[in-house]
């Protein structure tokens, strides 16, 4: 079943049954399952055999006292809350408990509205840290850099080797171009980072306009981006290469409401496959060495590999 639809696990772990009954019965009538148990190590071995989503313990318990239950707990699932119940609430036992890792304190006598508010709250917090985890898990998963959305490095060099595959078979010219800000760290010195950000994602849009549907946009680096231009002879790709150094020279860039727009050029290394290099690596690499030496004559210009 799915974890959504399913209802929510807790484990309650109390010496005195009456307890553990009262606050069970409360509970399965809320809509969760229940499980009990009447010390820290039979709850520690139903939390080890048992899918739980919440554990609410007493801290003063044979076997096992709760202080050191929620330890093993938080050994075992960082993420399950623990839930603190407690006769007498001191502020001793408060700092220790949230010191290994309490979620919340509830006292007894229960008030049954406040046990399901704490109940509510630390399942609610555990869900929103999943969904947390889960995101940021897909984003390390995906094809696109977080902040241009276009091709991340790592996919770039795969769609490369791919490409490689296709041309040896059908024999045509592969261009790559690596282009590189010139002088982007001026940007984050003067106008800040954001700005800095800013500019990224508009300098992705700009290329794309000088380049055509079936070619291949990458975020490669911090301000690199990499150009894959397949079945491309090297005068058409310099073409290419031109108008985006061009496009640069006439755009200019917002960076924010109260702030002029700004300038900024590129320079771009070209190099071709399997005219210039016989794999991906060398292909990348000579366009990078095409690119050192823009950037060492002057920047804003095209050089194509040699
Ligand atoms: P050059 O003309 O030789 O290319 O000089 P440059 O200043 O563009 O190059 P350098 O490699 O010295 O600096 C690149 C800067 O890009 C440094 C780094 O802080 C910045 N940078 C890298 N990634 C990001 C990012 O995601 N956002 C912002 N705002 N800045 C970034
Ligand atoms: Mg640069
Ligand atoms: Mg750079």
């Amino acid at each position: 079943m799915d974890k959504e639809e399913r209802k929510n696990f807790i484990l309650i772990a109390d010496d005195e049954p009456v307890i553990c009954s009262n606050l069970k019965e409360y509970l399965e009538y809320e809509g969760f399952s229940v499980l009990t148990a009447s010390n820290g190590r039979i709850a520690l071995d139903m939390f080890k055999t048992n899918d739980v989503d919440l554990v609410i313990s007493d801290i003063v318990m044979p076997e096992l006292d709760g202080i050191s239950l929620i330890k093993e707990i938080k050994d075992i699932d960082i993420d399950v809350p623990v839930v603190i119940m407690t006769a007498f609430p001191t502020i001793d036992y408060s700092v220790e408990a949230m010191k290994a890792g309490a979620f919340d304190f509830i006292s007894k006598p229960f008030d049954f509205k406040r046990v399901l508010f704490v109940i509510d709250k630390a399942l609610e917090t555990r869900r929103l840290r999943e969904l947390a985890k889960r995101s940021e898990h897909y984003k390390k998963l995906s094809n696109l850099d977080g902040l241009t959305e276009i091709y991340n490095h790592r996919f770039i060099k795969q769609l490369i080797d791919r490409e490689i595959k296709r041309h040896i078979r059908y024999s045509g010219t592969l261009c790559v171009l690596m282009i590189d800000i010139d002088d982007f760290k001026k940007v984050n010195d003067t106008h800040g980072h954001p700005a800095g950000d800013l500019v990224l994602i508009k300098a992705a849009e700009l290329i794309k306009k000088s380049i055509r549907g079936c070619d291949i946009l990458s975020r490669y680096g911090g301000e690199e981006f990499l150009v894959a231009l397949p079945v491309t002879p090297i005068e058409d790709a310099k073409f290419v290469a031109d108008r985006i150094v061009k496009s640069f020279n006439v755009d200019t860039f917002e960076i924010g409401k109260d702030k002029e727009p700004i300038s900024l050029t590129v320079t771009i290394g070209l190099a071709a496959f399997p005219d210039n290099a016989n794999n991906k690596d060398e292909l990348i690499g000579n366009a990078d060495k095409a690119l050192y030496e823009g950037k060492n004559n002057g920047k804003n210009r095209v050089v194509v590999f040699s």
